[in-house]
């Protein structure tokens, strides 16, 4: 065992696109800063992260309903979507900066311009659709966006979803044409590669075990190295612990006060996959519909055009399933053992409150793949079973703690928990997620750097530029940046016509 302590500036637990994004940002704003960073796994990007672990959406509330709520005058509330799509903006900035640093070299290899749609069936859904159309064509940052509720267009629009629909059936979809998909593994390995060659020490097969306060406010992080069988104590100034569904078990250890009270539920995804081309040339676009009734948010299907080592599939789903472990390569274990004294009541209310979704849960493993197709059926009428494969995404850990709403609330986005010192931090929770990454730093960065953030403000400000200020307000600084980071990104190639690329 190795006692001796290893000092470090900041430690980064987790090589997944939260950490890659802390670091890649901390490097640009503190380059003398010493971080390494612990990843349990033999390479980055493994967990969630994973092109093949998530849905690749680039969210930004463009073609999700769930983020756009229908109230009881009928009229829809956007403020949600505004915020994410603003989120979403800041990444792309981000991303655009990085591009012409040409620390990523060909940003096409991870992000794909591709549109984003939303459809539904039935009179009162297309009500809804309109509505929500009114409310956002008027906003600039949704500017662009179109609605039909016509065969002819919605054909057009999307071919292999309208081939043999029965056309009495009513249905009308919005249309984006600035979506887009991104692979998130890439991204990961990309900036943790980048990381790698700017001396930040990258220790893969190193599990953190524990991590602990010292009497001078600094964090000793205990590691298992699985490589040499050694025991290794590393001294930091600031953790951040970006485990995905490994962070509860983490944060709970670090014994904060601010992590008291907080469980977590872990939900798993399946996709239906198809890589037949003369198939997959009839779709070219992300197409989200509207949950089942009963349904919990991230349970929206869709249907996706994705870009997946130089291949183009078809992904639909998620199926949602119950698994106890927090990560895919997690223990069946984890749920019983982040039951602790002080967040069991907690658990105990969601258990109750949230019945109905453990039996929905339930209902959904159960589901046969005949089911599961039949569900495909009713985004692609003429799908053949032969043509899809079932395969298992990533693992979901959503928050359950006491809020406004009442005991044991679960709450569907992501959230920061950082010692009141701000020497820890720790993300939990699941959407929007990974594009939405940084944005969440600047917030940590706020939060735990409050003696750096004001002279980090001008550099902050040259990676992105919007930093402080609503675009959606500002709509001559969106436009502006809205056609650097399309060029910078190379998501200026796709045709004004609305075509895809892809399906021209
Ligand atoms: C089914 C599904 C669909 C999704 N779809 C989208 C989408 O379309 N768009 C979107 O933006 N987001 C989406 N998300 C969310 C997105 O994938 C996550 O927000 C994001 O990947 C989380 O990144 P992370 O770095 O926090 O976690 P991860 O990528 O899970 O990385 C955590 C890393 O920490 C490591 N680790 C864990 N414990 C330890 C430990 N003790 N010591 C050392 N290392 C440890 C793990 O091995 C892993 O490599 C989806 C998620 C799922 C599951």
């Amino acid at each position: 065992m190795n006692k001796d302590h290893i000092e470090t500036d900041v430690i980064l637990i987790g090589a997944g696109v939260m950490s890659a994004t802390l670091g890649t940002m901390l490097k640009e704003l503190a380059p003398e800063w010493n971080i390494k960073v612990f990843e349990k796994l033999d390479s980055a990007g493994k967990e969630s992260s994973n092109e093949w672990n998530n849905a690749g959406t680039g969210h930004a509330a463009l073609c999700e309903l769930n983020y756009t709520k229908q109230q009881e005058d009928g009229s829809v509330d956007i403020s949600k979507a505004v915020d994410i799509n603003e989120k979403y903006r800041v990444s792309q900035q981000f991303w655009s900066y990085l591009a012409a640093k040409n620390v990523i070299d060909q940003p096409r290899n991870f992000i794909t311009p591709l549109p984003h749609i939303s459809f539904v069936r039935g009179e009162r859904d297309i009500d809804f659709l309109s509505n929500r159309f009114e409310a956002m064509v008027k906003n600039p940052l949704f500017r662009g966006m179109e609605f039909t509720d016509q065969y002819d267009t919605l054909k057009e629009w999307m071919p292999l979803m309208m081939e043999e629909r029965d056309p009495n059936q009513p249905v009308a979809a919005t249309k984006v044409n600035a979506g887009t998909d991104v692979n998130f593994g890439e991204l990961t390995r990309l900036l943790m590669n980048h990381l790698e060659q700017s001396d930040v020490d990258v220790q893969y097969q190193s599990e953190v075990y524990d991590v602990e306060r010292q009497d001078d406010d600094s964090w000793e992080v205990k590691v298992k190295n699985f490589e040499n069988g050694t025991i290794e104590h590393h001294k930091t100034k600031f953790v951040f612990v970006g485990s995905g569904g490994g962070s509860l078990h983490l944060l709970q250890k670090s014994r904060i006060p601010e992590s008291r009270g907080i469980g977590g539920f872990p939900v798993s995804g399946l996709f239906l996959v198809c890589d037949q081309p003369d198939v997959v040339a009839g779709h070219g676009a992300k197409v989200y519909s509207k949950a089942p009734v009963g349904a919990p948010p991230m349970s929206v299907p869709h249907l996706d055009r994705r870009f997946i080592e130089n291949k183009e599939t078809l992904l639909f789903g998620p199926f949602a399933g119950f698994s106890p472990k927090f990560l895919k390569t997690g223990s069946n274990a984890d749920l019983f053992t982040s039951v602790k004294k002080d967040n069991l009541v907690t658990m105990s209310a969601s258990g109750l409150k949230n019945a109905s979704l453990t039996k929905y849960l339930l209902q959904q493993l159960m589901l046969s793949k005949e089911q599961r197709m039949e569900e495909l059926r009713q985004f692609v009428p003429q799908a053949k079973d032969e043509d899809w494969e079932l395969v298992v995404a990533g693992q979901r850990v959503q928050i359950i703690k006491d809020t406004e709403e009442g005991k044991g609330t679960l709450r569907f986005g992501t959230e920061v928990v950082s010692s009141e010192d701000g020497t820890l931090a720790a993300l939990l929770g699941a959407s929007p997620g990974a594009s939405t990454a940084v944005s969440i730093m600047l917030e940590l960065m706020e939060k735990c750097f409050p003696d750096h953030i004001e002279s980090w403000e001008d550099k902050i400000k040259e990676m992105v530029p919007s930093y402080g200020l609503s675009l959606s307000e500002n709509p001559d600084l969106m436009k502006e940046l809205e056609e650097s980071t399309a060029k910078a990104l190379g998501l200026d190639s796709q045709d004004s016509s609305g075509k895809l690329y892809s399906m021209q």
